[in-house]
């Protein structure tokens, strides 16, 4: 419950009623009371920052343990009496030793060991006066210790603190002691006004803010198990209104975006439309799961309200038909659809996928990608431009400013995810730019092959509609998965050059080296040449084609190494992630991943994703180097066992939390502060529904507590 945020920079809760309303006054007005800079420096501006400022832990120094009962490494709290104070060492190992006891009781000593200590404190810690010290006791070589407690002059019966004692989360220099003063101040002053109606906390069996803040800061002994389990109704609390928050932002602008307008594509209903030839051309038929996505988009793309629809499918699921079909009924209606796909090599497959079922039905195809000659770039604009080009594909050089689309009326976004922050801006930007003139929205169709569980697709896609491919096309026999030590290297280069002589095609993805892209790409030519070596050599049998891929190489060079491995010219294919997502080589049966212990359970998935795409036995190969971390174990484990993505996401989820199953490293989920999505899946419920209460029946409480949550310059109707 620490992680940081953006701290708000009004004072919402404290502010009186009226100003809600009134109009923005003078900013002399706002001044914030002046505040000591220590405050300042851990992003703690107004009393509500302070509120909200939790304990990382709580002591617990409600009880004393006598002497005669203390047990090693426990964190204790006691009375005793100094016997002697003694100087030992010199400088810089100097100590202070005081030797406690307690005279009513028993002759057991305790002895602490002060590194740092003053000359007065040592005046003060003369034979004969009771301390209260709080700390681990450890048995050392002469009895009890303590390494540095802390500790305090007291009286014989000095009352104890009735409650745990909070420890906040500080930076050096702001001692414990400042930051409780400045909470009880602020809690103190704070005027609360609930902004969840009580109904809506009964409903969900909460307590109310004020007293949930007060107990958070100062809980009762008893609530210490609850405290630490994050489950205790003060900390759900907390969770609950930032839940409330987001949900309410969320559905806020859902509901705003209704009022937009986009341009009714409606589904072409005749036999010679684009969309049935285009049906009659696809070597396949549709699986049920496939048909539900389809007839759930072009049902949105019919509408007047822009579509904002998330189409969810496992890897090899069969997305790309489904958005050629969107596709073909935008074209059919007399718009333009334009494709974004996060990487040049996934841009590329598409892009010859889709141009191979749609030109020969006679649309107008273009191609944006940022390694484009100037003259073909400025012939695809021109083609965009001008209508000509009904289909545009490419990498995110699809929404720069410069591309003007003459009808947009829909855009396909493959792997959201993967685009960066100010990517999804300029794609919201561009989007409302939208079709030249007209005032109208194209629909958006955003498609992930992470499978992302439903809590997390809650709390994060809120506002989106979902469609879900959940079943694989028939015919794929499942891919076997093993575990095997880094020992049988050899046994498994062998395997690959068998595998190559029959004419099929394998991977080998190289180990990823943490936060270091340049050892990340010296591993994978090493690897590389060490495998071309190992195969070259092989008795009665050729030498095996062996490619590199990696993300340095230039688009072109990918490109034409991932066309060289699907035309069937490489036999086995080194590479970084790079080809983790889409792509596409059915003859591909063999996926060996180094390190696979590195990996979090969404990659490995993605990336065994990559076989099993054809008719034959395919088989991923997680090879791990000793020894393994207990939830390494547990990962690899579940990746044997597990072949569903939706279940694999959710335990991913479970082990390692939502930041590192989005990509997101540390992160966590934007926005969230306190709420944990693995552990308060319930919580999230509670929070959609009484958004959507809330927003019917309350709206002024809602914008109030979205306000409070998410800061008063959080802009409430274009979330
Ligand atoms: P993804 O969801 O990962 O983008 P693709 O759209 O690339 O999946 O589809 C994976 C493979 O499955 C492609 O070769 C595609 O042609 C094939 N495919 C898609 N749908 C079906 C289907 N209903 N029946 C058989 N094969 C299909
Ligand atoms: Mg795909």
């Amino acid at each position: 419950m620490t992680a940081a945020r953006k701290p708000s920079q009004q004072d919402p809760i404290a502010d009186p009623p009226q100003r809600r309303s009134a109009p923005r006054k003078d900013p002399a007005d706002k001044a914030k009371p002046a505040r000591p800079t220590p405050l300042a420096r851990l992003g703690l501006h107004t009393d509500w920052d302070i509120a909200l400022h939790l304990p990382l832990r709580y002591e617990d120094e409600t009880r004393l343990t006598p002497l005669r009962a203390l047990r090693d490494g426990e964190m204790v709290t006691t009375d005793a009496v100094v016997i002697e104070t003694q100087v030992q060492g010199r400088a810089p190992r100097r100590q202070l030793l005081v030797r406690l006891h307690e005279p009513e009781a028993g002759d057991a000593v305790l002895t602490l060991r002060l590194f740092h200590f003053y000359p007065n404190q040592l005046k003060t810690l003369q034979p004969g006066v009771r301390l209260r010290v709080h700390g681990q006791v450890r048995q050392g070589l002469f009895g009890w210790e303590m390494v540095h407690p802390t500790w305090k002059l007291v009286d014989a019966n000095a009352p104890l603190p009735s409650t745990l004692t909070p420890v906040y989360p500080a930076t050096a220099g702001v001692p414990q002691s400042y930051l409780r003063k400045a909470v009880a101040g602020a809690l103190e002053r704070l005027v609360w006004r609930d902004t969840v109606p009580q109904e809506e906390l009964t409903r969900h069996h909460l307590p109310d803010l004020p007293s949930s803040l007060r107990t958070l800061h100062a809980p009762p002994a008893a609530a210490l198990p609850a405290l630490e389990a994050g489950a205790h109704p003060a900390q759900r609390r907390l969770k609950f209104d930032e839940l409330l928050a987001q949900q309410l932002a969320q559905q806020q602008a859902r509901a705003q975006r209704r009022r937009w307008k986009a341009p009714a594509l409606p589904a072409a209903a005749e036999a010679h439309s684009l969309p049935a030839q285009l049906r009659a051309a696809i070597p396949f038929t549709l699986t049920a799961a496939q048909e539900r996505c389809v007839a759930e988009i072009a049902a949105d793309l019919a509408q007047t309200a822009p579509m904002h629809r998330l189409l969810q499918g496992d890897v090899g699921s069969g997305k790309t038909v489904v958005a050629a079909l969107a596709a073909a009924q935008t074209v059919a209606a007399g718009w333009q659809c334009a494709l974004m796909a996060p990487t040049e090599i996934l841009a590329a497959q598409h892009a010859r996928k889709l141009a191979d079922w749609l030109e020969p039905l006679g649309v107008g195809v273009a191609w944006l990608s940022g390694s484009q000659t100037k003259k073909e770039r400025e012939a695809a604009l021109q083609r965009v431009a001008s209508g000509q080009a009904q289909l545009v594909l490419g990498t995110h050089a699809v929404i720069q400013a410069q591309v003007r689309f003459a009808r947009l009326g829909l855009a396909i976004v493959d792997e959201q995810h993967r685009f960066g922050v100010a990517q999804r801006l300029a794609l919201r930007d561009s989007l409302r730019a939208g079709t030249q003139g007209s005032g109208l929205q194209p629909h958006l169709l955003m498609m992930s092959a992470t499978p992302i569980p439903r809590t997390l697709t809650m709390a994060l896609f809120g506002d989106l509609d979902v469609s879900a491919i959940d079943v694989l096309p028939p015919g794929r026999t499942p891919v076997r998965t093993s575990v095997v030590s880094a020992d049988r290297r050899d046994e498994l280069i062998a395997r690959v050059g068998a595998l190559t002589a029959q004419g099929r095609q394998a991977y080998w993805v190289c180990p990823l080296v943490e936060e270091s892209e340049t050892l990340d790409l010296q591993n994978a030519v090493a690897t590389h040449a060490e495998l071309s070596a190992a195969l070259a050599t092989r008795p009665g049998q050729g030498a095996v084609q062996v490619g590199l891929l990696h993300g340095r190489m230039k688009a072109q060079e990918k490109r034409a190494t991932m066309q060289a491995f699907s035309a069937g010219e490489i036999g086995l294919l080194v590479a970084t992630t790079v080809i983790e997502v889409g792509v596409d080589v059915p003859n591909a049966s063999l996926m060996v991943i180094e390190h696979a212990e590195r990996f979090g359970l969404s990659q490995l998935h993605q990336l065994r994703g990559r076989v099993g795409r054809g008719a034959a036995q395919s088989d991923c190969v997680l090879l791990f180097t000793s020894p393994l971390s207990p939830t390494a174990r547990e990962r690899l484990g579940a990746m044997r066992e597990l072949t569903d993505g939706f279940a694999l996401a959710q335990k991913d989820l479970e082990l390692r939390g939502p930041g590192e199953l989005l990509g997101l490293r540390q992160s966590g989920v934007p926005g969230l502060r306190y709420a944990d999505l693995a552990q308060d899946t319930d919580l999230l419920e509670a929070a959609r529904d009484t958004a959507q209460r809330l927003l019917v029946a309350a709206p002024e409480a809602a914008r109030q507590h979205a306000a409070r949550w998410l800061g008063e310059g959080f802009d409430w109707l274009s979330a």
